[in-house]
Parts: C-alpha cells; structure tokens; sequence
C-alpha cells in the first residue's frame, strides 16, 4: 500500500472514530499487499485497486465498531466470521482487536490458505476452519458457543440466519454486514429469527467514505437456543429458506 493509501486508510478510519496506531497502518498495508499478490492465483476479490479496497475492505470492516458495546470491544470476545473468503471482516475487526478468540470459516479452502498466510505474516493468532456453516454448527463444542457471529456478504438474510445463529450463545448476537435498502429483506427474515431463537433485529444504517454508498448493519440478539434441526442439511438452507 502507497504511503498515500496509508494516509487515506487513516483518514477514513477517522470517520468512524478509529485512531489507527501505525502498527495497525502496517498490518492493513501488509494484507493488502498479499491479497493483491494472492488474487492473481486464487479468486479472492474482484476489488483490488487501492483507494477501492481501503474503504471497501478495510473500512467497510471496520463499520462494527460503530455498534460493539465498549465490553464487546475489550472482552477476549468468542467470535466467528462464517463465509469470511478472503478474511473479511475478520482481519481488519482483528486488527483492531486482537485479544478476541476468533475463528474464521469457509467452505472454499483455497481462499483460507491466503487467511492463514495474512494472519500468520501480521502476527495475529485465530482458528481458521474449512467447513460449510451447515457441518460446523452440529459439532457440539461450536455450537451455541460464540458472543459474536458475524458475516459480510454471506446469504439473503433469512439463508444467513440459519447459517449463522445456531452458533452464538445466548445473550449473544449476530453482526449482518449489508449494503444499503434491508427493509425488505429483515422483514422476509421475521419468521426465521423467531424460528431460530433470535429477538427483533436492529438495523443501523451508514454511509462509507468517499461516496462509496451505504452499508446496514443488522444486529440480532440470541434469545433463545436454536432448537436441533438447524441449520438443516448442507445446501436446504440456500434452496428452501425458512420464509
Ligand atoms: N465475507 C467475505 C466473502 C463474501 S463471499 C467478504 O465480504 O469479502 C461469501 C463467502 O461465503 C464465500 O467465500 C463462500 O465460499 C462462503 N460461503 C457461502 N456459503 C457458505 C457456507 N454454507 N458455509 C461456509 N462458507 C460459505
């Protein structure tokens, strides 16, 4: 990353409250440099030029903290990242937090070969699996486990829900990164977040630098546990979703 993509990742940062401490400047420019490299072997990301990643990778990542309680923050938080690809938002929310307990799955091995390589060249610690949501979320050890489960781009909302509140235990929640417009989509989820244990959902809306557009995150709490038969068999989520 140019000193100037430095300086921007700073700024940007900035408008979210973030003061990014040079070693966090490095770690970015570090993953990005590598995923930059990796995406000419490995489809990690169609986004790859520099001002674009910074605010679309980087900092869309970092849009979490606007709603993560100052207890979420500085806890070793129990966190998952389902459908995370190329680490996101994984790394950069590790970046910042780098005490969390964090695990981060896909179902696509080779993008988590260049996770691994990201996470081991910026000296960050987390447990990176190669399974589908579906599997991992009937090993009982994963299972109702997590404070926080979170996913950007993973699945329509109601698909998401399956795959993803099965493993946060309760008085957890999930983090849903969207873009802008969810009205539709949280209200077609309604019949799955009851389904599935969680409370009403909250949506917060933001606007990205550089007029990139808007992002929502949905949060929902874990109320209840998820009873047994979900996320139903890999695959059932995505073709019969609980709507
Ligand atoms: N979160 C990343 C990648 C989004 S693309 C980002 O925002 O950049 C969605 C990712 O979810 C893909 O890498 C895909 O392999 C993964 N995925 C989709 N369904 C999955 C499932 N059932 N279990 C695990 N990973 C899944």
């Amino acid at each position: 990353m140019t000193p100037a993509g430095q300086d921007k990742l700073r700024t940007a940062a900035g408008t979210l409250g973030l003061t990014l401490t040079d070693h966090q400047v490095d770690q970015c420019a570090t993953v990005y440099d590598e995923l930059v490299l990796w995406n000419e072997k490995v489809n990690l990301t169609k986004i790859t030029g520099e001002d674009e990643a910074i605010v679309k990778h980087f900092v869309d990542s970092f849009t979490p903290v606007q709603i993560l309680t100052d207890e979420e923050r500085s806890q070793p938080l129990r966190m998952i990242d389902i459908g995370t690809g190329g680490g996101f938002p994984a790394i950069p929310l590790l970046i910042l937090f780098p005490h969390w307990q964090a695990t981060l799955v896909d179902s696509v091995g080779k993008k988590l070969n260049f996770v691994r390589h990201a996470l081991e060249t910026i000296g960050i610690k987390a447990e990176v699996l190669h399974m589908r949501a579906e599997d991992l979320a009937h090993q009982k050890e994963r299972r109702e486990r997590y404070d926080l489960a979170i996913a950007r781009a993973l699945a329509d909302l109601p698909v998401l829900l399956e795959l993803t509140l099965p493993f946060i235990k309760v008085g957890g929640r999930l983090i849903a990164m969207k873009g802008k417009a969810v009205a539709d989509e949280v209200a077609r989820a309604s019949k799955a977040i009851h389904m599935l244990g969680g409370g009403n959902p909250v949506t917060t809306s933001l606007v990205l630098p550089d007029d990139v557009g808007e992002r929502s995150l949905i949060s929902v709490a874990k109320l209840k546990a998820t009873p047994a038969l979900y996320p139903r068999q890999a695959g059932t989520p995505q073709a019969a979703p609980l709507v």
